[in-house]
């Protein structure tokens, strides 16, 4: 599916090809859109389409607000659910300053920049995600309920899984767009479901993670739903979260590969500078208040350890055979910005190798159920955003890791986001107003 200006130039008039989309995203990871007719496209590869940036938050102030739009060619995706006739295509974009430099604050070019430098470094990170989210009833205004769509659980079949033809539809639409999921199932949770996605490149997996989201949503509301990856909605449930599954390859072959189950000491080193910074990037990795009402239950981590089986734990490294061998991270949530947080995730792994880090050894508790006397030693994740925010605004590797425009206009949004909580009289209902999302 990589395409070509030229084949782009020439999929679009014969196709019937009336709208294009060209898609970017904040830095927060909420996709915007300008739609263009397709006669202006040869203009959009050469100079450029300008919008707002003053009007995007976290972007630009108003007296320098234009900037530019370059729709990148390989990422040309038909939007299936949009009519057949007059067809409507989307672009992901880089965007630029009108005098041609790149836009800081487009994360889609930080995280090629983090993985071009991992290539120069000798390795190739893929990335696979697990995402999970709740479908939930409308009510007569079609405005969202908290009433799950169904009472189903883990794995259960129709009729309890009542989610099995939105999973269905999102699957088919997916692929139509020339993405690969790979499995897809009922959650533990009431309405809860979850698709995965075969891994790919860094920057292929964010814009994967992008459409994802917009998919599930449209499609659950063509269906009448609401679909929600609020981090945790129901205490009493399991939480939504987005499994990162990583994996290093030179020479086109996966390190993870191991008969003997050692691991090679690059694989150990990558996994422990994910581990060493986890705590000080868990603010884009777990961005909203509520993200820290998900933690230490329901299969959702706590503390930072590893194993290779147990599901309490911050990363996993799963039974699986051949290319697939990967390590999990588990606390990170699909309200997380994938561009950044999967640069940040690289560069932490990246950062491991260079120092050649010695990984610590596995902790096989089970430590939702364990006697606090043994769970003294290990650190935990943030317990709430604002410890979270703190950490990286104190973290050096984080201000070498990100464009600095980035992390302040990133931290001072969070920041405020955690003062209006603190302030708000109805705490619960000020969550749910703010993060519906
Ligand atoms: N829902 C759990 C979480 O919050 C994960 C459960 C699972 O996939 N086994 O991360
Ligand atoms: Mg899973
Ligand atoms: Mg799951
Ligand atoms: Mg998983």
């Amino acid at each position: 599916n990589d395409y070509t200006y030229r084949e782009v130039m020439q999929y679009i008039s014969e196709n019937d090809v009336k709208f294009i989309r060209l898609a970017f995203c904040d830095i927060f990871g909420k996709q915007k859109n300008i739609s263009i007719m397709p006669r202006e496209l040869s203009r959009a590869f050469e100079e450029g389409i300008s919008f707002d940036a003053s009007a995007v938050r976290g972007f630009m102030n108003i007296e320098m607000s234009d900037l530019l739009l370059f729709p990148d060619p390989t990422t040309l995706s038909i939007l299936p659910w949009r009519p057949s006739q007059g067809r409507v295509v989307r672009f992901f974009c880089d965007i630029k300053y009108p005098d041609g430099t790149p836009f800081e604050g487009d994360g889609r070019q930080v995280l090629r920049q983090a993985q071009e430098d991992m290539r120069r470094l000798g390795y190739s990170v893929k990335i696979g995600t697990e995402c999970e989210f709740y479908l939930l009833r409308q009510d007569e205004n079609g405005l969202p309920t908290k009433i799950p769509h169904d009472n189903a659980s883990y794995l259960d079949i129709a009729p309890l899984d009542k989610g099995e033809n939105v999973r269905r539809q999102i699957c088919l639409t997916l692929e139509e767009m020339n993405m690969r999921p790979e499995a897809s199932h009922h959650e533990q949770g009431p309405g809860q479901n979850e698709i995965d996605f075969a891994y790919d490149s860094a920057v292929t997996a964010a814009d994967n993670m992008i459409t994802f989201r917009s998919v599930v949503k449209t499609l659950a509301a063509s269906n009448g739903l609401y679909a929600s990856f609020m981090p945790k909605l129901f205490r009493d449930h399991a939480g939504n979260g987005l499994h990162i599954n990583l994996s290093l390859f030179q020479h086109g072959e996966n390190l993870f590969c191991n008969p003997n189950e050692s691991h090679s000491p690059v694989v150990e080193s990558f996994i422990m500078g994910i581990l060493t910074r986890c705590y000080e990037i868990s603010a884009f990795l777990n961005p909203l208040v509520n993200s820290y009402d998900r933690f230490g239950n329901y299969e959702a981590p706590r503390y930072i350890t590893w194993s290779h089986q147990n599901r309490s734990q911050l990363i996993r490294i799963p039974a699986a055979h051949g290319v697939n061998q990967r390590m999990e991270l588990r606390s990170p949530d699909p309200c997380a910005n994938p561009y950044l947080a999967f640069s940040l995730l690289i560069r932490a792994g990246m950062e491991g190798i260079e120092r050649g880090l010695k990984l610590c050894d596995p902790c096989n508790l089970n430590l939702y159920d364990v006697p606090a006397s043994l769970v003294r030693e290990y650190d935990c994740l943030p317990s709430n955003l604002n410890e979270a925010i703190k950490a990286s605004q104190n973290s050096e590797f984080v201000h070498r890791s990100l464009p600095e425009k980035i992390i302040d206009a990133y931290l001072s949004a969070k920041t405020s986001e955690w003062n209006r909580y603190v302030d708000a009289s109805d705490k619960s209902s000020m969550i749910d107003s703010l993060y519906f999302s």
